[in-house]
């Protein structure tokens, strides 16, 4: 069968659903998403969804303080829920990296960000089962939280499907078709053809097996990321805020029926690469005991929780840990991917930029830092660490 979609968008997650939306926000109706698997099985059902601020760039903060905003208004402008907790987070910084810190926050300010550096003996009035010990300064955002990954993916296709956006899911894309230097459409694995000016590759994992397609190579690596799931002691008290502790490597995230999401802050995704396909899979538990003896460190209290289970996360990383968000040197074929573990917190900002890009409008944040050509090496230089504090 030969179909015809003014745009086919590859991919089901969170970054293909926010640009579906925005696409048919700004008029464009006659997208085609197609999802090889189901919506939000891939990275994003895997997400442990924080949503902070601290951000050491104009544009990655602009795009974070309109994502925010867009998770609170949701229901008002999406429709759904986002399942957005503003329970505040706190992130703890070593004594080195104080001075880089209060810069980097006085900056943010004139961009919307509302935190505060304060000194590690505030934690007794704002989370004190934080131990400050080891912490040189810790920043403050009483409006970052943590969303839920999947309603917002679902909630975004749902919006775009009521605007008239086809989703199809079970539909894996096996060939882009190109004639000269742009593309003309994709072939799907049950041998049907759609014509399209344009596609857009929001394969997440495997954007850069999509990108091959059509000869592309992208300078993604994907870097496992393991998520451990605790139960807190009956004595806990009442859920802590984010915790992501910097200065000791681990994070600590609250979730509903007494339970705490925790991973590593350590950098080692990039030394990890991993075939996408382990994504969900189980984790050992060598690698549950380095993790949550880091987070009991940073949370004494949680050094006494129950492990529970965990899973193989996986992130698709770039040379400097930022997005990918442009056309690729295949005119028409753009490139929504290599979002390096900030995918879930920026996904409402990357959809309005990509859909005035393929649109022609000014984005509303400069997507120039996030150019497909900016790279000289293939492999990772920056770390998510930096990806913080520049
Ligand atoms: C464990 C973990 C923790 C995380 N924590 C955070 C966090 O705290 N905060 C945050 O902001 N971000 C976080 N992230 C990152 C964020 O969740 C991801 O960047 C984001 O969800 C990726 O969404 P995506 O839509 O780009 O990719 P995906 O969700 O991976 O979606 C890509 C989709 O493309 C589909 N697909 C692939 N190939 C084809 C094909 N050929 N044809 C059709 N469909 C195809 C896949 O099936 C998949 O559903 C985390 C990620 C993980 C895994």
């Amino acid at each position: 069968m030969i179909r015809h979609a003014e745009v086919v968008i590859i991919g089901g997650g969170v970054t293909g659903a926010s640009i579906a939306f925005h696409l048919a926000a700004v008029g464009v109706r006659d997208v085609l998403v197609l999802e090889r698997n189901s919506l939000a099985s891939g990275g994003t059902g895997w997400s442990v969804g924080i949503v902070r601020q601290l951000y050491p760039t104009p544009e990655t903060s602009q795009m974070v303080v309109r994502s925010l905003a867009a998770f609170r208004g949701f229901r008002d402008v999406v429709g759904g829920e986002s399942g957005y907790i503003d329970c505040g987070v706190v992130i703890g910084v070593s004594a080195a990296m104080r001075p880089k810190l209060e810069e980097t926050v006085i900056r943010q300010r004139s961009f919307g960000v509302r935190a505060e550096v304060l000194e590690p003996r505030d934690l007794a009035r704002i989370e004190p089962r934080i131990n400050g010990d080891h912490l040189g300064a810790v920043l403050y955002e009483p409006e970052s939280g943590y969303g839920d990954p999947t309603a917002v993916t679902t909630g975004y296709a749902a919006a775009a499907r009521r605007r008239g956006v086809r989703i199809e899911q079970g539909v894996e894309v096996v060939a882009i078709r190109t004639a000269g230097d742009h593309v003309t459409g994709v072939e799907t694995a049950s041998g049907d053809r759609v014509d399209t000016p344009v596609v857009v590759n929001a394969a997440g994992l495997w954007s850069g097996a999509v990108a091959q397609l059509a000869g592309i190579a992208l300078p993604i690596i994907v870097g496992r990321h393991p998520v451990f799931v605790v139960e807190r002691d009956a004595g806990f008290g009442r859920p802590h805020l984010v915790y992501l502790d910097l200065a000791g490597g681990s994070y600590a995230r609250p979730e509903t029926g007494g339970l705490t999401l925790t991973g590593s802050l350590t950098d080692d995704e990039a030394q990890h690469p991993m075939a996408p396909e382990l994504l969900g899979s189980d984790v050992s538990l060598g690698d549950a005991a380095d993790v949550l003896e880091r987070t009991g460190r940073a949370i004494p209290r949680l050094a006494e929780a129950r492990y529970r289970r965990g899973w193989v996360g996986a992130f698709d990383i770039t040379p400097d840990w930022m997005p990918i968000i442009d056309e690729s040197p295949v005119r028409g074929l753009w490139i929504a991917a290599g979002m390096s573990g900030h995918g879930f917190k920026l996904s409402p900002a990357v959809g309005e930029m990509m859909a005035a890009l393929i649109t022609g409008a000014a984005p509303p944040v400069d997507p120039a830092p996030f150019a497909f050509g900016r790279f000289t090496a293939t492999s990772p230089s920056g770390t998510f660490v930096a990806s913080y504090l520049g």
